[in-house]
């Protein structure tokens, strides 16, 4: 398959993958975000038909209170006239009278039964006295429950509408109450469940099978009310909300699905290109200025990796050396370096007995024994002396590594001064350089940057500078861009040398010669005058 195919291929089942997932993700935490909000709206339906049925309830003891001192003589016509004025006035009731173990004596819409009438049980008894009936016979209304309460020889009948306002499309509800003699649960109004006897007599919520359920029991009677809605129902009723969700992952998951595949490519290819450009040797060098900073003289030079990509886009080594670390190849970057290093500055470290070329090598490069002879054997060709190129490590790398520690005192003994670099940015204890047997440190640029502010990091500098003073350390500091930035490492004690933008930028060599031999005219001159 032509590469171009295949990296659309990758691209296209990379999203179609992390689209399935997206859609599947949304559809999981959808589902679980809609059925909670859902089990809140129940709950608030639940609050709701207590509330509804607690008032119902008092009103009813307020009337069962009035029926049981009439002021007329029980079941006499002015008394069933006045309670019939009773029940008009009430939203909540349908009926009320006086009961005899368990028979109608009469009620304000039955008027007086001439015979007595058969005995009824009631359903639950109550603490406070009160027993509850269920769809006395003479009092029924079609498939309706009607609930009617007792206290004393007084009955009254609770409209079956009262909490039909309540009603709602997919939530449905039900009052249970518990019978005190008998402890049992049962239902006193509402739709009938399947739920157990707890999931309606505990506070809270419950799933079971498809059905979400919230319930909420009275403080003041025996009775809990619990709203309930089936899983289908809720996910139907906020469709909208489930749906964006999902799309919304589908979507999320789309596009990173694409942007993954995309830097795959992107870094196999700069993988590919990075290992053609080292076979093909295209990678260039370019020397910035170290200068003594009392002087401004040009002493040394840190040797620093260039590449120019496929696309003619110049990559920075802070991102290809980084994967080449990370697929394991860049010793062959050093290698080349090296080998750059030692043909390009041939002439410049012979004739310049003071000069130094620092070189940048990776972690790798010191836990791998093929590094030290490598740079033996180049130097040895050649004929350069081995202090001549300064090694530049970035701190991190020492901290992590016995082997790292190792190769250092190596470096040392075959005669390269050994820097750290960037230092003050990883693993910036300065107790641990007591540990490392270095020439110098490089304070890292993130310091420069901070003097003339505020930031803490100004404030470490004098530490920084007195620990390298009494470890007897070299100390360069990068990346000096400004006069201000410049003076005030001059304004300290310590001998340092410089580097940065104000001193110098990075040049290929025959620049770099030619700033050195510009300066020597200059030097020349001065010193003739
Ligand atoms: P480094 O070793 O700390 O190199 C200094 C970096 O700071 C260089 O970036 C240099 O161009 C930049 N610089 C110098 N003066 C200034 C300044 O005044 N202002 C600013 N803003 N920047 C300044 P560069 O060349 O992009 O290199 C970045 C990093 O990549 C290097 O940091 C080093 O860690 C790594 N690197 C460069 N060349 C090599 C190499 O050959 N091998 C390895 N292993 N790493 C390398
Ligand atoms: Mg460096
Ligand atoms: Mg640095």
């Amino acid at each position: 398959m032509p590469i171009f195919q295949k990296r659309a291929a990758i691209a296209i089942i990379a999203t179609v993958v992390a689209a399935a997932c997206g859609t599947l993700a949304g559809y999981v935490l959808g589902r679980a975000l809609v059925l909670r909000h859902e089990e809140n709206k129940l709950d608030q339906y639940a609050i709701r038909i207590r509330r509804e049925a607690e008032t119902s309830a008092a009103e009813s003891r307020a009337l069962l209170a009035t029926l049981n001192a009439p002021p007329y003589p029980n079941c006499s016509d002015a008394e069933i006239a006045w309670m019939r004025k009773l029940i008009f006035q009430s939203e909540y009731l349908k009926d009320g009278g006086h009961m005899r173990d368990g028979r109608i004596d009469c009620s304000a819409t039955l008027g007086r039964p001439g015979e007595p009438g058969p005995q009824y049980k009631p359903a639950f008894s109550r603490q406070d006295g009160t027993r509850v009936y269920l769809n006395l016979p003479p009092l029924r209304m079609g498939d309706h429950t009607v609930v009617s309460v007792q206290l004393g020889d007084s009955f009254m009948v609770y409209s079956p509408y009262n909490l039909k306002d309540l009603g709602s499309a997919f939530m449905h509800f039900t009052v249970s109450e518990v019978d005190i003699s008998s402890g049992q649960t049962g239902r006193l109004v509402g739709e009938p469940t399947g739920a157990q006897a707890w999931i309606l007599t505990h506070e809270g919520w419950a799933r079971e099978g498809d059905t979400i359920y919230a319930t909420r029991c009275s403080t003041r009677y025996t009775s809990c009310m619990t709203a309930f809605i089936s899983i289908p129902d809720a996910l139907r009723v906020d469709r909208g909300e489930f749906r964006a969700y999902i799309g919304l992952s589908g979507v999320c998951g789309a596009l990173f699905g694409f942007a993954c595949s995309l830097l795959y490519r992107r870094s196999q290819s700069m993988e590919q290109q990075l290992r053609r450009a080292i076979r093909q040797d295209r990678l260039r060098v370019v020397y910035q200025p170290i200068v003594e900073l009392a002087s401004g003289r040009v002493v040394g030079a840190e040797a620093l990796v260039r590449w120019i990509d496929d696309d003619n886009f110049e990559v920075t080594p802070d991102v290809f050396v980084r994967i080449a670390e990370e697929r394991g190849f860049v010793g062959a970057i050093t290698e080349l370096m090296v080998g750059h290093v030692l043909r390009e500055c041939q002439d410049l470290l012979r004739s310049r007995p003071e000069f130094r070329v620092n070189l940048n090598i990776a972690a790798a490069d010191l836990g791998d024994p093929q590094f030290l002879s490598m740079m033996e054997r180049a130097i040895a060709q050649a004929e350069v002396e081995a202090p001549r190129l300064g090694i530049e490590i970035t701190e991190s790398y020492t901290v992590r590594l016995q082997a790292a520690k190792d190769a250092i005192l190596h470096l040392r003994e075959m005669g390269h001064s050994v820097y750290i670099d960037d230092f003050g940015t990883g693993y910036s204890s300065l107790a641990y350089l007591h540990d490392l047997a270095v020439d110098g440190i490089k304070i890292d640029r993130a310091f420069t940057l901070a003097i003339g502010t505020e930031a803490v990091t100004v404030s470490i500098i004098p530490q920084i500078l007195a620990m390298a003073a009494a470890l007897k350390l070299q100390v360069t500091v990068e990346g000096i861009e400004t006069e201000q930035q410049a003076d005030y490492f001059a304004a300290c004690e310590l001998p340092l040398l410089a580097q940065g933008w104000y001193f110098g930028r990075p040049l290929p060599v025959a620049e770099f010669q030619l700033l050195l031999r510009v300066e020597d005219e200059r030097a020349a001159k001065a010193n003739a005058g």
